[in-house]
């Protein structure tokens, strides 16, 4: 066979890319190579639609076992009695939870995109806004912090059959239990979207959404800093209450209509490579070294934040409680979209943002969101976000002046020497 130099040629480009650049994309992370290693290997090979023990094909018994350890790991974690493991992303986990407990046309209630909200809670763009009928709650003009006072509003007006909780771009912890509250008096379900902050959750730095949520999804790949791809958990079990029975007329257990909605409801196979990557990911995060990786995600981001607050930048909802930030740039006259663009030309990736109540259209925005996972993961400490808060305020303050792009971009590549990303593996 012939090999691909085109393709594995800019494999190593993107290797470049990523060992010289400051990567403060709060969605992105660095996996291990031993992830890595389980994402490239025969499993990508095999068809196993179904369940461990429960396959539509023969030969399974090997990847029923690194799927049940991975089942197993995630429930370990999380402390919960479900895990399904085999969405092939945070978007395919919402996408079976939302079909196995609603019919097209339900009312849903989520964040606003525009608020720091995700797609898939309702966006007019995604299936979940097409397929279902969505209303939103937003946060406080004042403060930036969710407004949970316009959530009952709009469930007690709206009766919707699911509230979302979990965001994309929200720096601040949630109140899980005012949550439920407002569900229970509306009959709803409670799904708790943790994909950004999972890892801070499993370490118990930031309040748990078990107890008080029915469902909770996430990605396996931002904090949690596995392979990308997506779970489906719920703490307890319990009998649905829509009263869909199985095929002998007894009543489901909400777990069955979960792993249902998943396979074959949404998905067919399931990628047995990327499972077993996850398994290692999850071993990864019981191990204590995962304890302080995420008290030093902490760290950083209050580093971060106090180095630009220093500045006199404006973080919404005044600072964080997580791995990001979202800085508003409207005092400092400069867009998201040109902030993103210089930044990217001194090789520090972020992305630009809406803020709460924006006046630019989400193609400008007047924010930036940073995150510090992936920068933690390469071993930057609290002493280094200054440096970052300095160039990066340095090149906004400088945005048309080239020269200014080039020397910073030079700095940094050079820092970033000192933090190698794959050690011994050549460029
Ligand atoms: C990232 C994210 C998702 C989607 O994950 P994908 O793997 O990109 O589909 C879903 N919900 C929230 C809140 C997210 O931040």
């Amino acid at each position: 066979m012939q090999f691909d130099k085109e393709i594995f040629d800019l494999i190593e480009q993107e290797f470049a890319r990523q060992q010289h650049g400051l990567e403060l994309i709060a969605s992105e992370n660095f996996t291990s190579e031993q992830i890595m290693r389980a994402m490239g290997n025969v499993m990508t090979n095999k068809y196993a639609e179904g369940y461990p023990g429960k396959r539509y094909y023969g030969g399974c018994e090997v990847v029923d076992k690194s799927e049940q350890l991975a089942i197993d790991r995630a429930k370990q974690i999380f402390n919960v009695d479900f895990a399904n493991v085999q969405p092939h992303s945070g978007a395919q986990a919402n996408a079976a939870l939302m079909l196995a407990i609603l019919k097209p046309g339900d009312k849903i209630l989520g964040l606003d995109l525009s608020m720091g909200g995700h797609l898939t809670h309702g966006s007019s763009v995604n299936f979940s806004g097409k397929l279902y009928q969505p209303f939103f709650y937003g946060v406080k003009k004042e403060d930036g912090l969710v407004d949970y006072d316009m959530m009952e509003k709009v469930a007690l007006e709206e009766k919707p059959k699911l509230i979302i909780c979990g965001a994309s771009a929200y720096s601040r912890d949630w109140d899980y239990a005012r949550i439920r509250n407002i569900a229970d008096q509306v009959n709803a379900f409670v799904l708790c979207d943790m994909s950004h902050p999972a890892g801070l959750i499993a370490k118990g730095l930031l309040s748990s959404p078990f107890e008080h949520c029915h469902f909770v999804t996430s990605t396996t790949h931002k904090t949690l800093r596995g392979p990308r791809g997506g779970i489906i958990l719920m703490k307890t079990d319990f009998e649905n209450p829509m009263g869909i029975k199985g095929p002998k007329g007894e009543t489901r257990m909400m777990s069955d209509l979960l792993n249902l909605a998943v396979f074959p409801g949404t998905q067919g196979g399931p990628l047995e490579h990327v499972i077993a990557a996850k398994a290692v990911a999850f071993f990864e995060i019981l191990q204590p070294d995962f304890d302080l990786y995420a008290q030093q995600i902490l760290a950083n981001a209050k580093s971060l934040e106090t180095a630009f607050k220093k500045r006199d930048y404006d973080i919404v909802s005044g600072g964080t409680d997580n791995h990001l930030l979202l800085i508003d740039l409207r005092n400092k006259n400069i867009s998201g979209k040109k902030a993103e663009n210089t930044l990217v030309k001194a090789d520090i990736t972020i992305n630009k943002n809406m803020v709460p109540y924006d006046d630019k259209s989400p193609f400008i925005t007047s924010g930036i969101r940073l995150g510090v996972p992936a920068l933690t993961t390469r071993g930057l400490k609290e002493g280094d976000m200054e440096h970052i808060a300095n160039w990066i305020d340095t090149i906004l303050m400088d945005a048309e002046n080239e020269q200014t792009t080039i020397r910073v971009k030079g700095e940094i590549n050079e820092f970033m020497l000192a933090f190698q990303l794959y050690p011994g593996w050549k460029i």
